[in-house]
């Protein structure tokens, strides 16, 4: 991935820090952005002090600020002058049963985890569209493609996602532009600590690998779909989720 830049959404943190470090182990020019300057720190060290061929400049950004979005794009365009890959990783959840969800519950995860992927999307594909050369990967979830029970907002931002990727897939194939989901199972990240030992427990009995899957096993399918070696595939979602869904 020499001379490739990549701008990864949430990258300070979880899925999002290794999959920066996967693309700059690869040799990319990783733009890590999130809402925590500290964390962006910590994922630039680690790129730093693991001597990766690649580079990463870190951007304090709220995916959720529209304006916030088309400012850094603009700054990349002038340096380093072009995206190639661009990951949609920032993700909340706010879980909840629908019979007691607020609007508001509903609405967070709907802009965190949609809209924002959108503009995202919107903002950097115009430059791609220019080179005649994208690689976009959307971190979607199994509970997108399954649903989940206390997880409507989720699911169904995460659906929109796949819907959304699909429709991009077809529209700039033309000019070279792949889009992709990656749909994460059971991850271990601080999104899934937070759950009681007994779901998680009850999880892993549920998956034939019998275990929750890691950061770098999700950054690894990431990687495959932002690399060269993907360029006949596009609009798919690539399940990552040691066989639950089976
Ligand atoms: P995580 O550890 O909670 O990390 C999420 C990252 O996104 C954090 O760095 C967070 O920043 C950042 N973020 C949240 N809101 C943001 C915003 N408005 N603007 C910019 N950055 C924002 O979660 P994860 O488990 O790594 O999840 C990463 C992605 O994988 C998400 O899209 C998630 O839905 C998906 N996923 C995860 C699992 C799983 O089992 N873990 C399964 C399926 C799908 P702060 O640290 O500052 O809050």
């Amino acid at each position: 991935m020499k001379d490739r830049v990549a701008l990864v959404t949430g990258g300070g943190r979880g899925i999002g820090r290794a999959i920066c470090c996967r693309l700059a182990q690869a040799g990319a020019h990783v733009v890590a952005c999130d809402l925590d300057e500290a964390s962006l720190a910590e994922t630039a060290g680690e790129i730093k002090a693991r001597e990766y061929p690649g580079t990463c400049e870190a951007h304090v950004l709220n995916v959720t600020d529209r304006e916030a979005i088309d400012r850094l794009v603009t700054a990349l365009e002038e340096s380093p002058g072009h995206i190639d890959i661009l990951i949609n990783n920032a993700g909340i959840t706010r879980d909840g049963l629908m019979l007691s969800m607020e609007d508001d519950q509903f609405e967070q995860v709907l802009t965190v985890n949609l809209r924002a992927a959108f503009w995202m999307m919107r903002a950097v594909s115009r430059l791609m569209v220019r080179r005649r050369y994208g690689r976009i990967v959307n971190i979607a979830s199994i509970a997108g493609v399954m649903g989940n029970p206390g997880q409507v907002n989720y699911a169904a931002s995460k659906a929109g996602l796949i819907g959304m990727t699909k429709t991009i897939a077809k529209e700039l194939g033309k000019r070279s532009i792949t889009c992709n989901a990656v749909a994460p199972g059971f991850i271990a990240t601080a999104m899934t600590d937070v759950l009681p030992e007994k779901v998680k427990d009850g999880a892993r009995q549920l998956i034939p690998l019998g275990r929750f899957g890691t950061v770098e096993e999700v950054a690894a399918a990431v990687a495959f779909l932002a690399s060269d070696d993907a360029s006949f595939i596009t609009g798919q979602v690539l399940i990552v989720d040691g066989g639950l869904r089976m």
